[in-house]
């Protein structure tokens, strides 16, 4: 366990399929895949939920319509990937708050709060890294670079 090769892109190809039925008619979702391999080491579950919650995220951030795009990056030594939606974006105030436990700021019932403490958590694990940038409203970009 934790040093199977997986797949980036077909883990969220996964992922999307998943989300289809919420994100369908709301969201328009394009992937840049631009790397041919995308492989790295890793627990293949851990990281699938890792992109599930960020990527649930960017559906959850989006309430009319909008668009989710996903992009991957083969570096030197690392990958990237690049989950960018133009939802409701981050105000500066909760940025450093995303990934502490329970910190949400959805309704009761609607989040736990606990998805991105998880996610943080697996990427480390993976001796990767995420980081966070938002744009006041006009939406959220997720950079998760992951040593290959
Ligand atoms: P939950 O989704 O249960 O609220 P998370 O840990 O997944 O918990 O996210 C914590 C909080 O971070 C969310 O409640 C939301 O305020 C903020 N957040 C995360 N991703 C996004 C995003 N893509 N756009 C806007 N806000 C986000
Ligand atoms: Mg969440």
């Amino acid at each position: 366990e934790g040093d199977e090769r997986c797949n980036i892109h077909e883990i969220i190809e996964n992922c999307l399929l998943i989300l289809n039925n919420k994100i369908r008619n709301k969201i328009r979702v394009s992937t840049n895949f631009t790397s041919q391999g995308a492989e790295v080491k890793g627990n293949e579950g851990r990281l699938h939920q890792a992109m599930m919650n960020i990527i649930a995220n960017a559906e959850q951030a989006i309430k009319e319509e909008g668009t989710i795009e996903i992009t991957t990056l083969k570096k030197e030594d690392h990958f990237e990937i690049w989950v960018e939606d133009d939802g409701e974006g981050i105000p500066e105030e909760n940025l450093m708050k995303i990934s502490d436990p329970f910190f949400t700021t959805k309704a009761p019932g609607e989040g736990t709060g606990l998805g991105l403490f998880i996610t943080f958590s697996i990427i480390e694990e993976h001796n990767g890294h995420i980081d966070v940038k938002s744009d006041g409203d006009r939406g959220t970009k997720f950079t998760i670079t992951l040593p290959l």
